[in-house]
């Protein structure tokens, strides 16, 4: 009776966008991030730096020399290959290993240098002499625990008669163990286990505190009152360390209240900005409209790399086997991928064997690759509600100075829904983005 219409519209209906809607774990992301750096971030934002007592003295040096290190150490660090301090490192590092000992919150982004930093200052302050752990670091989960205890060891290399110790899930110590170990690295409820229920060591003999990502850590479930609980117990005099690559009330707060009267140290990020980035949006009916505006952009102007952005995996995979078919070669990279498999779709496109990645929201904040001078948000991005993010725009398309350069942004608008959030983010920015006709597309050059 009734004849039945079936959609060919693709796209699928809110709920599911909502269900699939990519998250991105706090603790994946920062170990991705420390896995997929090659090298130090340089920031031309000035140090933020406060203290408590404007009287004492603050140092900052330019040379790991004038930190005067045990010579197995310094040895140590230029093995590394690292030749001069980063900038977090210059000032940090004085405060860190002066005597007597300070407390300090650093706040900076991922890949300045904090990690490096704590941990020389963790093995300057062993005493081999004392067979106890002296050194205490907490990190929020296994894997960064051991990213950590990695950097310690290469930095020890030339100081073999320092003991790291993993206090982390898989590693076991029978009942009456007392350790020997100089530093515990691990995560928060095995420490606990090791220290107050086995009594394996004794915290009150910890003469340093790290308690690194701060904000990761508080983002995992329960990790921020076994921080507390295992703060408790250490003494007056431990120096105590906090890190955090971001800056938000929470982690502050409760900085604060782990790290009394510290020297606060903060790198504040360097803006992206949307100069010298042309905006355009092109019109389209329907996914598959979207897909042909792609081909014939891409068909048009010599591209270096392009990333395009999806809403959700589905539509993801969907314009990569679409791609793919057409022998463009694209890698694609989403929520469902191991760290292993991201980090390798990641390292292909950064070495060129794919000319396009498509993407969901997963990790947009760390592709910084150079190459790339398209973005298409095939998606625009929106948040729960379906309103523009303007925030997630920015960091998909706007660059730093490091980038500099010129790059093309090109969204693409297939309802009146997505044409207001193109309106919205063009009016927050206050910059223009221009109409493109997709079967005209010399108009970009
Ligand atoms: P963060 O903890 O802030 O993310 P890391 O300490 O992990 O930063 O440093 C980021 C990257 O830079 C790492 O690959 C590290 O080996 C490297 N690095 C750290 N300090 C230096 C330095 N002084 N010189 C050169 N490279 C450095």
């Amino acid at each position: 009776i009734n004849n039945v219409t079936i959609s060919n519209d693709v796209k699928p209906p809110v709920a599911a966008v909502v269900e699939e809607l990519e998250e991105v774990n706090p603790a994946d992301a920062s170990l991705l991030m420390k896995i997929i750096r090659k090298g130090l971030i340089e920031t031309k934002t000035d140090l933020d730096i406060q203290r408590k007592d404007p009287n004492s003295p603050l140092y900052s040096v330019k040379t790991f020399e004038a930190l005067h290190l045990k010579p197995e150490l310094l040895r140590g660090v230029y093995a590394m290959g690292y030749n001069n301090p980063s900038k977090i490192q210059e000032t940090a590092l004085p405060t860190l290993i002066a005597d007597p000992p300070q407390n300090m919150i650093a706040q900076s982004q991922s890949g300045t240098g904090k990690t490096a930093a704590f941990t020389l200052a963790m093995l300057t302050r062993v005493d081999t002499a004392k067979d106890f752990p002296q050194v205490l670091c907490l990190s929020p989960t296994y894997e960064l625990a051991i990213q950590t205890g990695e950097v310690a060891a290469r930095m020890a290399k030339f100081c073999p008669e320092i003991r790291i110790r993993y206090a982390v899930r898989g590693e076991d110590i029978a009942r009456g163990t007392k350790l020997t170990d100089h530093v515990i690295i691990g995560t928060p409820g095995k420490v606990l286990d090791w220290s107050l229920k086995f009594h394996a060591f004794d915290l009150s003999k910890i003469t340093v505190f790290v308690l690194d990502e701060a904000d990761v850590m508080i983002a995992q479930q329960g990790h921020q009152d076994q921080c507390i609980r295992l703060h408790k117990h250490l003494s007056k005099k431990c120096q105590m360390m906090l890190f955090s690559a971001t800056y938000e009330k929470k982690v502050m707060e409760f900085a604060e209240y782990i790290v009394p009267s510290p020297i606060t140290i903060r790198l504040k990020k360097e803006e992206e900005v949307l100069d010298n980035i042309k905006q355009y949006y092109v019109r389209c009916i329907n996914q598959d409209v979207k897909y042909q505006a792609i081909a014939n952009i891409y068909g048009v102007i010599t591209i270096g790399q392009a990333i395009i952005f999806c809403h959700t995996r589905k539509t993801a995979g969907w314009l990569a086997s679409k791609m793919a078919q057409e022998g463009h070669s694209v890698g694609v990279l989403s929520g469902e991928l191991t760290v292993e498999q991201r980090l390798a779709v990641l390292d292909r496109f950064r070495e060129g064997h794919e000319k396009v990645l498509i993407t969901t929201n997963v990790l947009s904040r760390g592709i910084d690759i150079e190459q790339v001078n398209i973005v298409v948000n095939f998606d625009l991005p929106v948040d729960q509600t379906g309103r523009s993010d303007c925030e997630t725009y920015l960091h998909r398309i706007g660059r730093t100075g490091r980038f500099g350069k010129h790059g093309i942004a090109i969204n693409l608008v297939d309802s009146e829904q997505s044409m207001k959030v193109c309106r919205d983010i063009e009016r927050h920015f206050g910059k223009k983005i221009q109409l493109l006709d997709a079967e005209n597309s010399d108009e970009i050059e």
